[in-house]
């Protein structure tokens, strides 16, 4: 995406977009100076443990191939295979460094303004940091750097209900849990939310009503006679703890009604 130079967070995006660079070039760096450490333990016959990576160090594996090449029975382009894997690996991991030196100066231009990160996959998540305690070294992120500066909602309008819940954790929770490819849970957030605001809204009604109405309080005896008391303006709070002070007396047992006079309800 390019930058629009009016927009708000230009400054921003710029030099994020400038360091996003120099990170991609590093982590590019770091899968050429894998590649060839693996390169060096294959010349030094070193065999792969089922999940535990290589049999021998790093630092062995690399002894082993210098001592090869001091064996006078191998041939030309064995002895050149074998210093080629040094050779590259020597290069990748200078290649590496300078990388490393590349990232940390344009980064000492970033002074701690809003980043996100979404991570490559089908429910991706958007990160505040590369270092999410909830991603892994091998985790792929598209630096969205035409977002730096701006807030969480502006990216949720941008990219989706997506932010991870431990880099956002004071984000709405429909921020977090609607995703792409997971469109149920993007409804149960719709309908949840929903249902939250016209749960509010009652309330807020209740309350106005409980001020402004008047209640009376509908007494049945033992016998059947009902008597009505005290029809007048007054909070809902106020005539339930009234008749809950004078509960059960004069033969009433407790059994009573709180009535909307102005409506009829019983409430
Ligand atoms: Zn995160």
């Amino acid at each position: 995406m390019t930058i629009d130079s009016t927009a708000i967070n230009f400054h921003e995006a710029t030099i994020d977009r400038e360091i996003a660079e120099r990170h991609g070039e590093l982590w590019d760096a770091d899968q050429n100076v894998e590649r060839a450490h693996d390169a060096v333990h294959r010349a030094a016959r070193d065999r792969q443990q089922r999940r535990m990576g290589w049999g021998m160090t790093g630092e062995e594996a690399r002894a082993t191939v210098e001592q090869m090449l001091l064996n006078e029975n191998l041939m030309a382009h064995q002895l050149g295979y074998l210093r080629l894997t040094l050779d590259t690996l020597d290069t990748a991991i200078q290649t590496q460094d300078e990388a490393h030196e590349a990232y940390r100066l344009a980064e000492t231009n970033y002074t701690g303004w809003t980043r996100f990160f979404l991570v490559q996959n089908a429910n991706g998540h958007i990160h505040s940091s590369l270092q999410c305690s909830t991603c892994t070294r091998t985790t792929r992120f598209a630096w969205l750097t035409d977002m730096s500066g701006l807030t969480a909602s502006d990216a949720v309008e941008a990219h989706g209900e997506r932010l991870c819940s431990v880099c956002f954790p004071d984000a709405p929770v429909a921020w977090h849990e609607s995703y792409y490819g997971d469109e149920k849970k993007a409804r149960k957030a719709a309908r949840d939310a929903e249902r939250a605001y016209k749960a509010s809204e009652k309330a807020v009604k209740a309350k106005a009503r409980a001020l402004t109405h008047h209640y009376a309080v509908r007494f049945t005896r033992d016998d059947g006679e009902v008597f009505t008391h005290e029809d007048r303006p007054r909070t809902l709070a106020s005539v339930t703890r009234e008749v809950e002070e004078s509960g059960g007396a004069d033969g009433y047992n407790g059994r009573y009604e709180v009535v909307d006079t102005d409506t009829g309800e019983v409430v």
